[in-house]
């Protein structure tokens, strides 16, 4: 069996860089069978961002990749923007805490107005750094993304969030911060979820798994929400890392070849998870459009 012709296959999380294989990267995505990536800013220069002017020009250079992607392929792209929250340490080394977390408060506000303005869904990377960091940057981090729970609260959007794994306690952890910024759990994501953990001990929160081989096999049983992403980095010097951005249509296809009977579960990430959380049904493009 293949795919069925109108399902969508979303990439939740990738990176695609202009100074890597961007546009082609989408392509070969397309080629395999994906149609949607959600298309989240980086740091693709490995040198400190040191103003909240040199964060616009980051989304403006991936605002015009996601453009360049939807007039040379079939492929739908969705923005997700925000300060990346590791940032905040080499920033902090180049200019001082204080300045770093004024940046990184001050990009948060300009992500907000570009979900505002339609040019993002959601707020993404937000969270703090999955290592330890010294304690001063710990606690600024912590701060910072309170700030980006109340953003996404006041636009009406997503927060997709960076941190360590999390296992049922950090899921409630996580839970509680973001209700005591006056977000809802419903509208945080946990990117680069590794560990399954059961939907009822998830706390509201909604799960983007690693489309690692088992991460899939035990998600397909879950009732969702819950995604799947690469966390693709487009980065020559750590090609095909995170995962390669073939990998998620390459998932769904072996789903529908090895376990036909399974492969309406795939609505629930490429669907249902996304209409929930985004408000949006994603589509395939008719075949030939360009
Ligand atoms: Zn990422």
């Amino acid at each position: 069996m293949t795919l069925p012709a109108d399902l969508p296959v979303v990439d939740h999380h990738c990176h695609l860089s202009p100074a890597g294989e961007g546009v082609e990267a989408a392509r070969r995505f397309y080629r395999e069978g994906g149609s949607h990536l959600f298309l989240t800013t980086h740091n693709w220069n490995h040198s400190p961002l040191r103003s909240v002017e040199d964060y616009r020009t980051q989304f403006e250079s991936i605002e015009k990749l996601a453009q360049r992607i939807e007039g040379e392929t079939p492929v739908r792209t969705s923005l997700v923007v925000a300060p990346y929250p590791v940032d905040l340490v080499a920033a902090s080394d180049a200019l001082g805490l204080s300045k770093a977390v004024e940046i990184q408060m001050q990009t948060l506000d300009l992500a907000g107005t570009w979900v505002r303005e339609h040019r993002a869904v959601a707020l993404g990377e937000v969270g703090w750094p999955h290592f330890p960091v010294p304690e001063d940057q710990g606690l600024a981090a912590r701060q910072i993304f309170r700030h980006a729970l109340e953003v996404a609260h006041d636009v009406g959007c997503p927060a997709v969030v960076h941190c360590e794994d999390l296992m049922a306690e950090g899921y409630r952890a996580l839970s509680d911060q973001a209700r005591a910024a006056g977000l809802s759990p419903e509208r945080v994501v946990k990117h680069y979820a590794l560990t399954y953990v059961p939907g009822p001990e998830r706390s509201g929160i909604t799960p983007s798994f690693l489309a690692r081989k088992e991460g899939v096999a035990a998600a397909l049983d879950d009732d969702g929400p819950w995604f799947l992403e690469t966390d693709f980095l487009d980065d020559p010097r750590r090609p095909g890392a995170v995962l390669d951005l073939a990998t998620v249509p390459r998932r769904a296809a072996a789903i529908a070849r090895d376990h036909p009977d399974r492969v309406d579960r795939l609505r629930i990430p490429f669907v249902e998870s996304v209409r929930k959380l985004y408000g949006f049904t994603p589509q395939r493009r008719a075949e030939g459009s360009e």
